[in-house]
């Protein structure tokens, strides 16, 4: 059994609690954003975690690239699942992509 921070006041409630016992707020991220498939970073698939963004960011940037086109990036930040801003994500697209343009062209 694993505890997680309320989303709303911050207080430890059980992670598969659907809203929180001490001010109600509701617990999903689903609810709340929509896109997010996952309401825990365990639940998040390895391809989607963040260190095997930084991983693909280091040593294998096509990686990166399919990882950014096909979803969303997960974190763990103070107890709550979080995905890379769109920023952070098209930063990281043009990046790659400008990266393996440079290696093609060393070739
Ligand atoms: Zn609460």
């Amino acid at each position: 059994m694993s505890m997680v921070f309320c989303r709303g006041c911050g207080k430890e409630i059980h992670e598969s609690a659907p809203t929180c016992p001490h001010c109600g707020a509701p617990q999903s991220i689903a609810s709340t954003q929509g896109k997010a498939l996952f309401s825990s970073y365990d639940q998040v698939p390895w391809y989607r975690k963040n260190w095997f963004a930084i991983v693909c960011f280091l040593i294998f940037t096509p990686g990166l690239l399919v990882v950014l086109f096909t979803g969303d990036v997960y974190y763990e930040s103070k107890g709550q699942l979080k995905t890379y801003s769109k920023g952070a994500k098209i930063f990281l697209i043009i990046w790659s992509i400008l990266y393996i343009i440079g290696a093609l062209s060393r070739g």
